[in-house]
């Protein structure tokens, strides 16, 4: 068959493919353990469903205005001048269908072929394809000390006269660590002067614990909402647990927006009215969702790392938000890929391989579920390497014994 040179090249989602891995599983009635979802066991904000409910009820199901209803852009305006000090008019606005959706965009609006995007390590496995997607070329940058914080000389070494935009996100996926007031600063007031994008990826911005805050990138920038080269997106999927309504935004200037709008109207016409209207309600209601959602991960990350510390050889740094952390296991095994299919195999644990995400020899394990699951998990996966643990273990009702120590 002739296929697409750049769409054969593109890899499959392995957190996508993993969770597909683990429902078959579940289907075939395994005890699976899924430490690795990007998504909370809440269930959707009430004000969420009603609102779309009530558009369900009204039967007035038609297209939007490409870029989102004016109602559910109002409520994305006030939550900016809220969360980041800053008056956004409509225009500079854009809904799409998940913050995914709103990075790829901005992507295939700024950048031409053979232009370069930065994007550091660890990193959401998503951004690389996304930027061969537009026919540009990643430029990854990765900590030499081996730890998660970028470092201003290293970032400043990888721009080059292609070096379109750069890509930061944190609170990080898949590390959980929070960057730097002082980076954040750097990195804006530098690319500012370089005229080189920031796309701040801030889909977890609000889910960060002891009692830490997030570095706003626009307080470090002198520039209007219309000359500015930060780039805000953000969305609903995490802050209140909705992952299935697909609703993300974009803060731009104006002339970004139009681009952007013009290039959604041609593949997706608009996003659903029914989820933007849930959304909308999400973000109108209580807020309250997303700081017992918040209070949830903090405890669950305060379990994880308790029990991650019993394990003799495996260092974790602490997240300070997000769904994850991202142990490095190398003590044990140093090909993730390797490690995370025994897992699965052996133990019936789903975790991510860390090289998804640039960071070999660590797996990403999320505490979005249960205690059950942490506990039980982390036990699973301690059973499955650390041989001075003991060699059986149940699972349900059956007993494994482990033979490959
Ligand atoms: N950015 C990051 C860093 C993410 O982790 C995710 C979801 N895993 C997204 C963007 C996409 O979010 P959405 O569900 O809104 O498409």
């Amino acid at each position: 068959m002739s296929v697409s040179q750049l769409a054969k090249s593109i890899a499959e989602s392995p957190t996508l493919k993993l969770n597909e891995e683990a429902r078959v599983l579940r289907e075939k009635g395994e005890a699976v353990i899924h430490l690795g979802a990007g998504e909370p066991k809440n269930k959707a904000p009430i004000n969420a469903i009603l609102s779309a409910a009530a558009k369900l009820n009204a039967a007035d199901i038609k297209y939007t205005p490409t870029d989102g209803i004016p109602s559910l852009k109002k409520a994305v305006i006030r939550y900016t001048e809220e969360n980041y000090d800053r008056v956004v008019a409509p225009e500079n606005v854009i809904i799409s269908s998940g913050a995914k959706q709103s990075v790829f965009n901005v992507l295939y609006s700024i950048v031409n072929p053979q232009d370069e995007v930065i994007i550091l390590a660890p990193y959401w496995v998503s951004y690389p394809d996304m930027v061969k997607m537009v026919y540009g070329v990643p430029v990854i940058v990765t900590p030499e000390d081996g730890g998660f914080y970028p470092k201003m000389e290293d970032v400043r070494k990888a721009v080059s006269s292609y070096t379109k935009a750069i890509i930061v996100n944190s609170p990080n996926n898949p590390s959980g660590v929070v960057y730097s007031e002082e980076f954040i600063s750097q990195i804006v007031e530098f690319c500012e002067a370089k005229g080189i994008y920031v796309i701040m990826d801030d889909i977890y911005h609000k889910l960060v614990f002891d009692g830490k805050t997030v570095p706003v990138g626009y307080k470090y920038t002198k520039k209007d909402i219309e000359t500015t080269h930060v780039i805000v997106v953000n969305g609903v999927s995490k802050l209140y647990g909705m992952t299935g309504f697909r609703i993300g935004w974009t803060i731009a200037s104006r002339e970004l927006v139009g681009i952007m709008s013009n290039v959604q109207g041609q593949i997706t016409s608009c996003t659903s009215v029914l989820l933007q209207a849930a959304a909308e309600g999400a973000m109108t209601g209580l807020q309250s969702v997303t700081e017992s959602l918040r209070m949830t991960l903090e405890n669950n990350r305060n379990v994880m790392m308790q029990e991650l510390h019993s394990f003799t050889g495996v260092k974790c740094t602490k997240p300070n938000g997000t769904y994850y952390c991202l142990p490095d296991f190398r003590a044990y095994y140093n090909k993730s890929v390797d490690l995370s299919q025994l897992l699965l195999k052996k133990a019936l644990v789903v975790t991510v391989p860390g090289k998804e995400f640039g960071m070999e020899g660590h797996l990403r394990l999320s505490y979005a579920g249960s205690i059950k699951d942490i506990t039980e998990g982390v036990a699973r996966i301690k059973w499955a390497l650390d041989p001075s643990s003991p060699n059986e273990i149940y699972i349900g009702d059956r007993k494994l014994v482990r033979d490959w120590l």
